[in-house]
């Protein structure tokens, strides 16, 4: 009796260690059809996992690659150095193509060189590599979405709210009073955002005025932070509040309501980017006035086939990828603003 207890212990936990082993590893599953050995390998790398957009890219990374690739995702958890190291194993284990989210988008060279001399073929994403970097290997892609164009939609919302409501402007001084809150310095999205939101409501015909601007680095509570600060120094003068993106649009909004706002009529006009369901949420609930869809499904869906397909030792195109790819290493997916007219596009 013993004995065959020992023994049913021995195989179970065989067969649990053979099922957790390379447990970081998403596969399709379907191992016990055989067909595994015949999937490409593919190492994907996001700048931190702890960040509500990139959550979203990786989940549709995943899901893009079941089936059809042996995955392994990992966390570089804002470090540049965790996240070479994490390159250099993908390397030593031969995967067949990289899909990286760089930490710090000026440190992709020193990646291109080093997929470049493993003949590992590399996509990028979200964050993009400086233009010489990218000219570097022929093997190199980048799919994102142009930071203009956000930044733009958001601008073109708030102009829209001021034509419609010339209360708006609370000290009727004919200029809109704003405060940005800016993403990570030195990200294109930040940067660009930053700049074009605000050429959009002057194109529009409107004056405008910085009251405060600083980074809330992406981050929800660091929004709610930055945002408390620029009431308590310019109280009830703030006429309009930009966001680079929702998650420090809703920590704004977080400070504005503990200011007494969204209530007995007071009311500012807030404006993020990504429509993150939390984003829509507040949209429907009537604190934040709009935000551009930043299309995560569509970002992981082509960088998942394009890196699928180069891991086959193919070239991306149109046909084998569903995505234009310009200037030969490019795939471009497009913004779409969300008020609470169209919400139903954010799904
Ligand atoms: C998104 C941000 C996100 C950042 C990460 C941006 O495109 O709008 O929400 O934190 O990418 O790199």
């Amino acid at each position: 009796m013993k004995k065959v207890l020992t023994l049913v212990l021995f195989a179970s936990l065989t067969i649990g260690a053979l099922a957790g082993c390379g447990s970081s590893t998403q596969n399709s599953g379907g191992s016990s059809s055989g067909s595994k050995d015949s999937k490409v390998n593919i190492g994907c790398a996001i700048y931190k996992y702890d960040d509500t957009f990139m959550t979203g890219v990786r989940n549709a990374v995943a899901d893009s690659l079941k089936d059809k690739a042996n995955l392994e995702m990992v966390d570089s958890q804002n470090s540049q150095s965790t996240q070479n190291d994490k390159v250099d194993l993908f390397i030593t284990k031969k995967v067949n193509s990289m899909i990286i989210n760089p930490v710090d988008r000026t440190a992709a060279g020193v990646i291109i060189d080093k997929a470049k001399n493993a003949n590992i073929p590399v996509v990028f994403m979200n964050r993009e590599p400086l233009a010489e970097d990218m000219k570097k290997w022929d093997k190199v892609y980048y799919v994102g979405a142009k930071a203009e164009q956000s930044g733009t939609m958001q601008g073109q919302i708030i102009a829209k709210y001021f034509k419609d409501h010339p209360e708006a402007d609370k000290n009727h001084d004919g200029v809109i009073q704003y405060v940005m809150l800016k993403g990570e310095p030195g990200h294109q999205d930040a940067e660009l955002r930053t700049k074009y939101s605000i050429e959009a409501v002057t194109a529009a015909g409107f004056k405008v005025q910085k009251l405060a601007e600083d980074t809330g680095m992406w981050d929800r509570v660091k929004g709610q932070e930055k945002m408390a600060a620029f009431l308590a120094s310019n109280g009830d003068k703030i006429e309009a509040v930009f966001a680079n993106n929702d998650d420090m649009a809703l920590g704004a909004i977080e400070a504005l309501k503990a200011a007494g706002y969204f209530k007995d009529n007071k009311y500012v006009p807030v404006v993020g980017v990504d429509a993150t369901a939390p984003g829509v949420q507040a949209i429907q609930d009537g604190t934040m006035l709009g935000t551009v869809l930043n299309d995560a499904k569509n970002q992981g869906a082509a960088s998942a086939k394009l890196a699928e397909v180069l891991a086959k030792g193919q070239t991306p195109s149109k046909d084998n990828t569903g995505f234009e790819i310009k200037d030969g290493k490019y795939v471009w997916i497009d913004y779409k603003t969300i008020t609470k007219d169209n919400i139903k596009d954010a799904k």
